[in-house]
């Protein structure tokens, strides 16, 4: 058979052989050892590990490197107030951060942060993407669901900017949009109608952010407003809940119960939903066993969570719920660091959820790759034959030394075509007494 690339000799996954992979138009034509071909390109994997590529189910990408356009200098700290910033809104995050200490860690950023939003415009929205993206394809990230913060500060720019860096990588990478709302519905209102257009014009989720109202009704309100939202342009659901550390934030299960009462199993998704580790025990299974009947996937981001609260990410699992990773955030206000790299989440979970040991170690991958392409719905994910060719052959033997020596990705093959890969230098003195 005429294959337009063969991997020789890849190492999959819980694999005693070696196997060849053949990659033709673009798809897996033939996972086999001995693969006969006479075509030009040939990738020597031998003995190592070849997986699908890496998904990152949660990304607030259009706040990447967020003020490096706008604000060359010294962004992270400079001071900057907005002209134009509503009371309302100082007075809704005053009184959810409680005292005035909290306020001023959080809320003066936050009244930065709109006018970060304020200044973007669609070209440097798309650059920063662009940046965030390449990096990740670079560490073999081949799918992303992209959450936009669409809200009267950002208005569209952050969506539209989205939506031309999904047009800059073509077919690179299968790219979500996620039309989100940062700020609220009911303190923001006219962020509702923005997400309609949004939708309309070409984002693929609705977002949702149900615990940041005032009250209780609010936030049920909020969620209730979300799902009206996908009803009517059939698309799926990607919330935010719960991320305080606080057991009287209960959104979690109010979007579960709602997610069965509307028969949406498999279509709705939840990130951080840090308040579950809040719970006493008997209602946090509770909402557990309520995620697992609505067949939700929650995706978990646990560097950054680390600063905050970490989820019940290893219960989550323990009762089959299908938990992914992303990287949630990447230089920006509430997280300064970040490389879109997931084998940093891989090492990261890994701790902090305590899945150090075999099983665990597999079941970190699993977030790293098919569990996120279950959350994003994707067609044609994996490794057997027809699947779309999107692939990273690592520079390591098995899942845990990909995790401990965060293993160079050699190649990166998207759509079968070899697009990305990394490759770090080590350099040593070799001083005399550590020669053989
Ligand atoms: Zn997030």
């Amino acid at each position: 058979m005429a294959y337009d690339m063969v991997i020789r000799g890849a190492q999959l996954r819980g694999s005693p052989h070696l196997t060849d992979i053949g990659i033709a138009e673009g798809r897996i034509a033939a996972v086999a050892p001995g693969l006969v071909t006479d075509s030009a390109q040939v990738i020597d994997a031998t003995g190592r590990l070849v997986v699908p590529g890496f998904v990152d189910s949660h990304f607030h990408i259009g706040k990447s490197f967020y003020g490096r356009d706008t604000h060359r200098y010294d962004y992270q700290q400079a001071a900057c107030e907005p002209t134009d910033v509503g009371e309302r809104y100082r007075r809704h995050f005053r009184s959810a951060m409680g005292d005035l200490e909290v306020y001023h860690e959080n809320v003066v950023p936050l009244v930065r942060q709109w006018a970060w939003k304020e200044a973007y415009t669609p070209e440097n929205v798309a650059d920063r993407i662009c940046d965030a993206l390449s990096l990740g394809l670079a560490n073999g990230v081949v799918a992303c669901r992209m959450f936009v913060d669409v809200d009267s500060f950002a208005r569209l720019t952050e969506f539209e900017g989205a939506l031309e860096a999904r047009r800059r990588f073509g077919g690179l990478m299968q790219l979500q949009i996620c039309a989100f709302p940062q700020e609220g519905l009911d303190a923001d209102p006219q962020t509702v109608a923005l997400m309609g257009q949004a939708m309309e014009a070409g984002a693929d989720v609705v977002g949702g952010l149900p615990h940041v109202e005032w009250t209780d009704d609010l936030c049920r309100r909020h969620a209730d407003v979300c799902f009206e939202l996908a009803e009517r342009y059939d698309a799926p659901l990607h919330f935010l809940c719960d991320d305080v550390a606080s057991p009287m934030s209960r959104t979690l299960e109010y979007v579960a119960a709602k997610t069965i009462q509307t028969r949406r199993y498999g279509r709705v998704a939840s990130s951080h939903n840090g308040a579950l580790s809040t719970y006493p025990d008997p209602h946090a299974v509770k909402v557990i066993n309520l995620i697992r009947d609505a067949e939700m996937n929650i995706s978990c981001n646990s560097q950054v969570n680390l600063l905050g609260i970490l989820t019940r990410v290893h219960e989550m699992v323990d009762h089959g719920i299908n938990v992914s990773v992303g990287q949630d955030d990447l230089d920006n206000f509430y997280y300064p660091f970040g490389r879109e790299d997931p084998l940093e989440w891989a090492w990261s979970i890994a701790h902090a959820g305590h899945f150090a040991y075999p099983r665990g170690i597999e079941q970190v991958f699993d977030m790293l790759t098919v569990n996120g392409a279950r959350t994003l719905g994707l067609t044609g994910y994996g490794l057997d034959v027809g699947c779309r060719a999107d692939l990273v052959v690592l520079d390591c033997a098995h899942p845990r030394e990909a995790i401990q020596f965060q293993a160079d990705r050699l190649h990166v093959i998207t759509n079968g075509q070899r697009v990305a890969g990394t490759k770090r230098e080590r350099w040593l003195a070799e001083p005399a007494h550590l020669r053989s």
